[in-house]
Parts: C-alpha cells; sequence; structure tokens
C-alpha cells in the first residue's frame, strides 16, 4: 500500500521510497512514464506523447532510502581529475596556484548565463567563469548547472536523481568542500527537478532543452 514515505505501482508492484515526498513525487513520475505494464496498457498514440526516456537508465526495481549520505558516497563514483588535454574534451585544470577563494552562499543565479562567459571545458562540460583554481571554480553544466562555489557536497543531489546524472569529482584545495557533483551524463536529465528540489544550499538550477 502506499504512504507518503512510499508508492507501489499498482500494475508492475514496483517499490519505490524516499522520506522526502518530493523527491517520491519525482520518481513516481520517471516510473509512470517508464513502467513496462503502464505502456503495455497505454494506447500507441498515448505512449507517442510521453516523454522518452533512456530505458537502460532505469533500475527494474528503484528503492532508495533517506540515509543518503552513506549510501550516495557507497554508490557514486569518486573521479579523480584527469590530465587535461584536447583528448577528453579537457581545457580546464581544478588544481593551480589561484589565490581567489569563492565560498559563496545559495542560491545560485538562475541569470548566470547572461552574466558569466564559457572559460573552458571539462570531459566535455561546460565552466562558466570567472575561476581560479583551486578556490574559485564557478558554475558548471548547461542543462544541469551546479554553482561549485556554494556545493558543500553533501550528495543530496546524487542520491534523488532516478537516472544517475550525477557522479563525484575532486576538488581539494576549494573552501566549500573538496568534492562537487560533476554532470557528467547531464544528456541523460530526464528534467524531473529532484536534484534541484533537494540541494540544500540551491546551488543546483535545471534548464529545460533551448532555455
Ligand atoms: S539531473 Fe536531471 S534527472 Fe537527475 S535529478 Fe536532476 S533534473 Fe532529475
Ligand atoms: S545537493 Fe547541492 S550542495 Fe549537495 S552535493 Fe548536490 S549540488 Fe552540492
Amino acid at each position: 500500500m502506499s504512504s507518503d514515505s512510499e508508492y507501489v505501482c499498482l500494475d508492475c508492484g514496483c517499490l519505490l521510497v524516499h522520506t522526502n515526498p518530493i523527491t517520491l513525487e519525482s520518481m513516481k513520475d520517471v516510473h509512470n512514464q517508464l513502467c513496462p505494464m503502464k505502456r503495455q496498457k497505454a494506447t500507441p498514440s498515448q505512449i507517442l506523447t510521453q516523454p522518452q526516456a533512456a530505458p537502460k537508465a532505469m533500475p527494474a526495481t528503484m528503492t532508495k532510502t533517506a540515509d543518503s549520505a552513506a549510501a550516495a558516497t557507497a554508490t557514486s563514483v569518486t573521479t579523480s581529475t584527469p590530465a587535461i588535454g584536447a583528448s577528453d574534451n579537457t581545457t580546464i585544470a581544478l588544481s593551480g596556484n589561484g589565490t581567489n577563494y569563492s565560498k559563496q552562499e545559495g542560491p545560485i543565479d538562475p541569470e548566470f548565463k547572461s552574466k558569466r562567459q564559457v572559460v573552458g571545458t571539462f570531459r566535455g562540460i561546460k565552466v562558466w567563469g570567472p575561476i581560479d583554481p583551486p578556490g574559485q571554480l564557478g558554475v558548471w553544466g548547461t542543462q544541469v548547472t551546479v554553482d561549485y562555489d556554494i556545493c558543500i557536497a553533501d550528495g543530496a543531489c546524487i542520491e534523488a536523481c532516478p537516472v544517475n546524472v550525477y557522479e563525484w569529482l575532486d576538488t581539494p584545495g576549494h573552501p566549500s568542500s573538496d568534492k562537487k557533483t560533476f554532470m557528467a551524463r547531464e544528456k541523460d536529465c530526464i528534467f524531473c527537478m529532484a536534484c534541484e528540489n533537494v540541494c540544500p544550499p540551491q546551488c543546483v538550477k535545471i534548464f529545460q532543452k533551448g532555455t
């Protein structure tokens, strides 16, 4: 039976669990779009009007608990800084001798794209300056954007994302936190807004395609 923290799909029996009702609602929406039993019942025209998401990214049973810090750490990937080189589409470094430190309070400026310039890329992800590594890192991403100078690395966005967009990225020397959530699979985002809603300092901003 469904409750405030659980949802049981009556079509396929899948159990979704999360103590944050906003995140649970997002998980329900994603499941309802991808549930194979629901899709079998739907008419072809209904299926065509539903948003399409990558099935490979949806676990068969999507069960998450709010014991998030430990779980996020256990299930996420910690990525060391790769060497700078055109081959991996990386043009900026995370280390350096920068003297500017930028530990800021949230929220992220929703208008940052009109105020900042793209100063480079990291594994293909845009980085909006100014930056002065390691203490000032700017805003990262295009659709899934995170202000790295605000992020405190609590992992709530990693735990909330139903399609595994994020992974950890080490950022030693940054005054807010020595790791950040890197939107490595930004293209897989289904715009459920869960990460934006759960981020404590509100440093995540999701832009729908074309915005
Ligand atoms: S990155 Fe996209 S899919 Fe993942 S939680 Fe955020 S809005 Fe949802
Ligand atoms: S929820 Fe916000 S503060 Fe926490 S790790 Fe994600 S982006 Fe950083």
